[in-house]
């Protein structure tokens, strides 16, 4: 049983740089000493007061400019410091990428949705993440910067497993890229909890590319199932290239569920998950067909 010491019960220091450039030379001289990275705290906070999280240096980029921008012109670019309540206001993402729109939106309540972020929702690295499913759908990647220069990673292999991502201690995401959507495509995502705006037993994300009546290309992927989100690629295997019927999305969904690996918890049992799996991924792939214009 955690202790919820309801205060931050160990002394840090808490720094507030104004630029970027501020942030990674504080990133660069702390990175041998427990330095953390504050968004919107609603997961960094939470875990500081019931975990026994060792932070000497806690850096604050809520207040940078550079990390505080929404670039729609190709794509999607979302800077690090933009609230998940900004993003779910923008047309285009309710448009063309409805599953990270109903991703968001099934999350918490608006008090947190305003303190949170895109970045700090994947940077948390929990196998539950609602934003995490639809970014690997769409092939979204984060770019990490650091006195050293950057590089981008496809979000699907910056998480590696419970809590953790293959960031390095002086690297800062400073925005999350998501490709323009091709035409012709659909995606959606589901969610279970115990109540709304719970943490997922189990969330779904399912992307598709229509020509005709045949499936040209998608991606499913499922969160709070494994150690990190995983895609279902077996499943994925049986769509692509095929004409898209009733039948073909059921046998979809059944081998969806055999390729997951859910766990027992105080949430569900293991055949639980796996029935509801199989369930969530027939609904969620007609959705996104539909989306794409298709027919069944
Ligand atoms: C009541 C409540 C309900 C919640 N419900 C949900 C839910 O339904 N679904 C869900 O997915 N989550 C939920 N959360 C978790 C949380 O709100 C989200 O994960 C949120 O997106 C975290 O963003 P943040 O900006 O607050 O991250 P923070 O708490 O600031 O940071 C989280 C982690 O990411 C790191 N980090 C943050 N930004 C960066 C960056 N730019 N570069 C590198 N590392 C970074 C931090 O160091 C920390 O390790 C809930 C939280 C609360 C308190």
């Amino acid at each position: 049983m955690q202790t919820n010491t309801k205060i931050l019960a160990r002394e840090f220091e808490y720094l507030a740089p104004k630029t970027l450039d501020e942030t990674l030379s504080l990133l660069d001289n702390y990175k041998d000493k427990s330095a953390r990275i504050l968004a919107g705290g609603t997961d960094l906070l939470v875990k500081m007061k019931t975990i026994d999280l060792k932070t000497d240096y806690l850096i604050n980029i809520k207040n940078i400019p550079e990390l505080n921008f929404i670039d729609t012109a190709d794509g999607l670019k979302v800077g690090a410091a933009v609230s998940l309540s900004r993003i779910e206001r923008i047309g285009k993402v309710k448009e063309r990428y409805p599953a990270l729109y109903e991703g968001i939106k099934s999350m918490a309540a608006i008090a947190v949705r305003n303190m949170g972020t895109i970045a700090g929702n994947i940077g948390n690295a929990s196998p539950a993440a609602d934003t995490v499913p639809p970014l690997i759908t769409y092939g979204a990647e984060v770019k990490l910067v650091s006195k050293r220069g950057e590089r981008t990673v496809l979000v699907e292999d910056f998480v590696t497993g419970v809590g953790k991502t293959v960031i390095e201690a002086d690297e800062l995401i400073t925005q999350v890229n998501i490709p323009e959507m091709k035409k012709n495509s659909g995606s959606a995502f589901s969610k279970k909890g115990r109540v709304k705006a719970d943490i997922a037993k189990i969330n779904l994300a399912v992307y598709l590319e229509r020509e005709g009546n045949i499936c040209k290309d998608c991606k499913i992927v499922l969160g709070s199932v494994a150690v990190k989100a995983i895609r279902a690629k077996e499943a994925e295997g049986l769509l692509k290239g095929q004409t898209v019927s009733a039948s073909l999305i059921d046998k979809i969904a059944k081998k969806a569920s055999e390729e997951i690996k859910p766990i027992d918890d105080i949430r569900s049992s293991v055949e639980y998950r796996t029935e509801l799996a199989r369930v969530m991924v027939e609904d969620t792939v007609r959705i996104a067909w539909e989306r794409a214009g298709g027919e069944l």
